[in-house]
């Protein structure tokens, strides 16, 4: 193998340090701590396990723990009166409404209500909005996991021949927009892209979001390019990336495995989002930075 192994799970303990000092230091400062809303509705065990370890990342930060669950009956109306209560809430950092909520109940509408200053997952039209034109906000979080990575290991960025494979407002549109931000050429692959192995290839830094298993193989690959799978794949061989690794990691300078790659900077950057939240709400008026 050529590849160097990004060590995803060691950057997201070096970031989750860093975010319970900056909690400390803030907490110190202003008396109180960050404080992180997760709203769970519904007894959905997948978004209970997600919630609960979120929940749990931040109490080993230091964020307060505003955690409410609504049972499977709740209405629109009753959700939404829910999250303008944590928007009117100072102890209220950050607001995550986990997704998906319940048949019946409008997941994106819901989204929308939450202020954009305690917007933490960076979902909320507003925030796609910011990072669409540019301007300071807050930004979703695994792509900024993605970022992370890359910077960690020193990936030139500006410049750079970017490929985004995959398209979704959750991940691929996010990456493929702080990868401009950073000066990056951007490509955007989608399912209709025209041969994906050729428009991959030509990437400095190449970033899969797709949900395939081992879509991506060694033709895929540029040599010396630095890989980041985002695909999280149950398979009947266990979980399994976009990218084919043993492959990829022949060409490749960088990447990440999976698991043990992306998936640990998703907390990690979530935990990272309150604090800034936190510190947007210290700014007295004016607009969101
Ligand atoms: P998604 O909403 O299903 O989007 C998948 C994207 O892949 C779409 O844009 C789709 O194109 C594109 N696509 C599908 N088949 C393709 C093909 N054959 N060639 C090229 N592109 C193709 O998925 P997502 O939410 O972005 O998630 C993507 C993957 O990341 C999933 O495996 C998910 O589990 C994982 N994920 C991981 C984390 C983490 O923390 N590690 C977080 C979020 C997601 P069209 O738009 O044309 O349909």
């Amino acid at each position: 193998m050529a590849a160097t192994i990004i060590d995803g799970r060691a950057i997201a303990e070096r970031v989750r340090a860093e975010v319970a000092r900056e909690v400390a230091a803030l907490t110190e400062r202003t008396g109180q701590p960050p404080g992180l809303a997760t709203i769970l509705v519904g007894d959905d065990p997948a978004s209970a396990i997600y919630v609960a370890n979120k929940r749990k990342a931040c109490a080993e930060a230091g964020i307060a723990d505003h955690h409410q669950h609504l049972g499977s009956e709740a209405s629109q109306d009753e959700v939404a009166s829910l999250i303008e209560e944590c928007n009117r809430d100072p102890e209220v950092s950050g607001i995550l409404l986990q997704l998906p909520v319940p048949a019946g109940l409008d997941g994106a509408g819901l989204t929308s209500l939450i202020a954009p200053e305690k917007d933490v997952d960076g979902l909320t039209p507003v925030s796609a909005g910011r990072l669409a034109q540019g301007t300071p906000g807050l930004r979703p979080c695994t792509p900024l996991g993605v970022i992370e990575l890359l910077d960690s290991y020193d990936v030139a960025l500006e410049g750079a021949e970017a490929v985004v494979v995959g398209r979704s407002d959750l991940v691929g549109k996010p990456v493929a927009a702080l990868l401009l931000a950073r000066n990056a050429t951007v490509t955007i692959c989608h399912s209709r892209t025209r041969d994906l192995a050729a428009v991959c290839a030509r990437a400095d830094v190449l970033v899969a979001a797709v949900g395939l298993p081992l879509l991506i193989g060694a033709d895929y690959v540029k040599p010396g390019a630095a890989v980041i799978d985002v695909g999280v794949n149950r398979t009947p061989d266990g979980l399994r990336g976009d990218v084919d690794f043993d492959a990829a990691a022949e060409r490749a300078a960088l990447i990440t495995p999976v698991p043990g790659g992306v998936g640990p900077m998703t907390i990690a950057m979530l935990l990272r989002n309150t604090v800034t939240a936190a510190k947007l709400q210290q700014v007295p008026a004016g607009p969101v930075h």
